[in-house]
């Protein structure tokens, strides 16, 4: 069972769902939203309309073990699961009714290597741009949905938005670090005051536009070249990691490397590229 802490106003308003802990190591949401419902909790915060479920462990014997998850990735199977067969499918059943009522859903994780806050702008609308651009994050990152057409992989945002509502997925920062945490929180207080469930405060500055390319996975042995950090930006042909056997892979135009996880198990995402824009 998910536990999920739900916060009233008096009035009608937008429902809003912020979700942490999705995956279990990635501390950030977790820190973030526990700091958030605390407030909620003791009254030092309260809202002026609408209402808010704050679940910061939503993963919670993942988090509990430091896990990025039990049997497989949560943020690949967010869909019913009738007759569910592992530990993360049954949390996904939970949460897609948990999401079909709420109006808005914000997820928010962290990485495996340094990185500036970052938003997956999966669905380039109007309203969700103007939530997104609201979030105090320094990159906007487009393109996933391109990169993963034809998957059955199913993400929060993508269930979501799949059942009608708002969505947005937050890179808040790398797992240990301690900004990250208070980026998290101040991207749900934004989220709150975006959609008018407090009293906002004034916008911050807008963030870049990145659009994902490509996604490469890591098919044997090798080693980045150098300890890429997210968003380091790369030249056309130049050199970003090296297979063991000395195949060389080099970046196909200039661009940025994202989300590098050189550890990451055979077969799994190493890294991607992306351009402005
Ligand atoms: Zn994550």
């Amino acid at each position: 069972m998910i536990d999920a802490r739900r916060f009233f106003s008096r009035g009608p308003g937008p429902r809003v769902l912020l979700l942490g802990g999705v995956h279990g190591e990635e501390k950030p949401g977790v820190l973030g939203l526990e700091r958030l419902a605390g407030q909620l909790q003791d009254g030092s915060l309260s809202l002026v309309r609408g209402q808010v479920t704050v679940i910061p462990r939503v993963n919670a014997e993942a988090v509990a073990r430091g896990l990025h998850f039990i049997d497989e990735n949560l943020n690949r199977v967010m869909r019913r699961h009738p007759a569910p067969a592992t530990h993360e499918q049954r949390l996904a059943d939970e949460l897609v009714a948990l999401m079909a009522a709420h109006d808005a859903v914000l997820d928010l994780h962290g990485t495996q290597a340094p990185t500036s806050p970052f938003v997956f702008l999966d669905d380039e609308s109007v309203p969700v741009r103007r939530w997104a651009d609201a979030l105090g994050a320094d990159r906007l990152l487009t393109g996933w949905p391109a990169l993963y057409a034809g998957s059955d992989a199913v993400t929060t945002t993508e269930c979501a938005q799949a059942l009608g509502k708002r969505a947005l997925t937050v890179e808040a920062g790398r797992n240990d670090d301690t900004a990250a945490a208070e980026f998290a929180f101040l991207a749900a207080m934004r989220t709150l005051g975006h959609f008018g469930l407090i009293t906002g405060k004034p916008r911050p500055p807008a963030p870049l536009p990145v659009r994902l390319t490509s996604v490469v996975r890591r098919e044997r042995d090798g080693a980045f070249v150098r300890p890429w950090k997210n968003f380091d930006p790369v030249k056309k042909g130049e050199p970003i990691a090296r297979y063991a056997d000395g195949v060389e892979l080099t970046a196909p135009e200039d661009g940025c490397v994202v989300m590098p996880y050189e550890a990451v198990e055979a077969g799994g995402e190493w890294y991607y590229l992306a351009v402005a824009g």
